[in-house]
């Protein structure tokens, strides 16, 4: 299976090379060249696998460069019960009448990135392998908190790759900075910017695509890619869970084999959502694909009206990882629902990146009405939602999966669309303790973090990871902070490379 840019059809290239350049040098996102299917045959073939199983399956549909033996090798390395606590590797809790909770966030960060990133790793070593590519391979990441994490987890001390994660300063919880400022490995550094998640976002796009840098890095032997959802290679672990939920409730009884259901996803820059679509595509039984968003509500508008305007202000909300207004993965579900039209692609974020807006055809809005409702909700309603479902329901969610919960509840009420549903929980609640705590009416304003930590795990009755227990011990090695412009003197410092 070949892949296509985005910004260019008329490209072609092998998964390994879209994974190993992350993004396509004119600026557009790696897509496959055609979706592949699955029968229904083959999606109750998977039902009574294990997630192994399940994950080697689908990456071999769309790595078909790579050998089965590889692909087996990532999936047994990436999904192991010692790094997810479980051989279920992203249970499914039942919330309430038809409502489930798919948990994504068991493995070692506490956050649905790890589902990607603990094999990302793996797909890149082995692309590079294939290609013959002897650089080294310098991994730029921007985070809003849980990518920057896992990202330096899945990387760490792996040879012939340096990581280097920036972080907005303000803009991610005290355990998430806790988790990046501490962070071991040889071959990672971490830097706070002074700005937001898009402007961390938008230095490291500019220079991923900056010839200068780029030949700059190649003469002292080096190469850039990405771990951001921009890079294939995350995205495509990212439809696996979909299929093994499906699979999980047909197995309980829960639902018959071919019974459609909601998926509901709190989205930012719109990676796992688009996963949802992409297994919806290839044939998985799915309804409605309900996008949930907080105050950040840019996604929630242009589903609803067709234009996309980043030109609002930003919220720094209590579900920090979902505060982005320019969400890099709608260009992939656009381009799709143009009929892949490179063309317009090109203009509409063209006009995104000059005036910060744009607006779809009415038949582009009207495809995308039909697969997609959405929603938002500010913090009051997020941390209400919080305390109801842990009073009525005695389940703890964090706060990102929190607004998902809200937003489907007011689908379901408007719509009365009764539907099994699937809710995406992204994040372990010990991740947000102040946030969940301050939701759930505790007063711990003088608490650290390790204390809030310590008293959720109390009044919750539920068990604290211990992979944020243990960071209290911790050194801090990374306390930088820079500016936006002074980005690309920072990895080259830290590269060894002189301007
Ligand atoms: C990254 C993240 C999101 C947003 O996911 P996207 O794929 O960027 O839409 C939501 N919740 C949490 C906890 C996250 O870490």
């Amino acid at each position: 299976m070949d892949y296509q840019s985005t910004r260019d059809s008329a490209l072609r290239v092998s998964s390994a090379q879209a994974i190993t350049s992350g993004i396509s040098s004119e600026g557009g996102l790696f897509v496959p060249a055609a979706l592949p299917s699955v029968t229904a045959e083959e999606i109750r073939g998977l039902c009574g696998k294990s997630y192994t199983e399940r994950a080697a399956f689908i990456l071999e549909r769309f790595l078909t460069d790579f050998s089965r033996e590889d692909i087996i090798d990532s999936v047994e390395k990436a999904y192991t019960a010692e790094k997810f606590g479980s051989d279920a590797i992203a249970p499914l809790a039942h919330l309430y009448q038809g409502t489930y909770i798919l948990e994504l966030w068991h493995g070692p960060t506490c956050a649905f990135k790890d589902m990607a990133l603990q094999i990302l790793p793996l797909l890149l070593t082995k692309s590079a392998r294939m290609l013959g590519i002897e650089d080294e391979i310098v991994i730029l990441v921007a985070t809003s908190g849980d990518t920057g994490k896992a990202a330096l987890e899945g990387f760490k001390d792996v040879p012939d790759t340096r990581m280097m994660v920036f972080y907005p300063q303000d803009g991610v919880s005290a355990m998430q900075k806790r988790q990046m400022t501490t962070q071991e490995g040889g071959n990672v550094a971490v830097c706070a910017i002074e700005g937001n998640f898009d402007d961390a976002q938008t230095g490291v796009k500019r220079l991923f695509t900056d010839e200068g840098v780029k030949h700059k890095l190649s003469a002292s032997g080096k190469r850039f890619s990405s771990a951001n959802s921009i890079n294939w290679g995350r995205l495509v672990p990212q439809i696996i869970y979909y299929f093994s939920a499906y699979c999980e409730l047909v197995e309980n009884g829960e639902i018959e084999q071919g019974e459609q259901i909601n998926v509901v996803v709190p989205t930012g820059n719109f990676g796992n959502i688009l996963a949802a679509y992409y297994a919806k595509q290839m044939g998985l039984p799915i309804k409605k694909l309900i996008c949930a968003s907080n105050a950040n509500n840019v996604l929630t508008d242009f589903i609803r009206t067709g234009v996309y305007d980043r030109n609002r202000g930003f919220h720094a909300t209590i579900s920090p990882s979902m505060d982005i207004l320019i969400s890099s993965n709608l260009e992939r579900l656009l381009y799709e629902l143009t009929g892949r039209d490179d063309e317009k692609i090109r203009r509409w974020f063209g006009q995104l990146s000059q005036s910060g807006r744009y607006e779809v055809d009415e038949d582009v809005k009207a495809k995308l009405q039909e697969l997609f409702a959405a929603g938002c909700c500010d913090d009051d309603q997020t941390r209400g939602t919080i305390r109801e479902i842990f009073e009525q329901y005695s389940y703890l969610c964090d706060t990102h999966t929190a607004v998902a919960v809200k937003v489907y509840e007011d689908y379901r009420r408007e719509t009365g669309d009764m539907a099994k549903t699937i809710i995406a929980s992204t994040a372990s609640p010990y991740k947000f303790s102040a946030s969940v705590l301050s939701a759930l009416g505790a007063d711990v304003e003088s608490a650290d973090e390790f204390e809030k930590v310590r008293i959720l795990s109390r009044v919750s009755g539920t068990q604290a990871p211990q992979s944020l227990l243990s960071l209290q011990e911790k050194q801090v090695r990374f306390d930088g902070c820079i500016q936006p412009s002074q980005m690309q003197e920072t990895v080259y410092g830290m590269l060894g490379i002189r301007e």
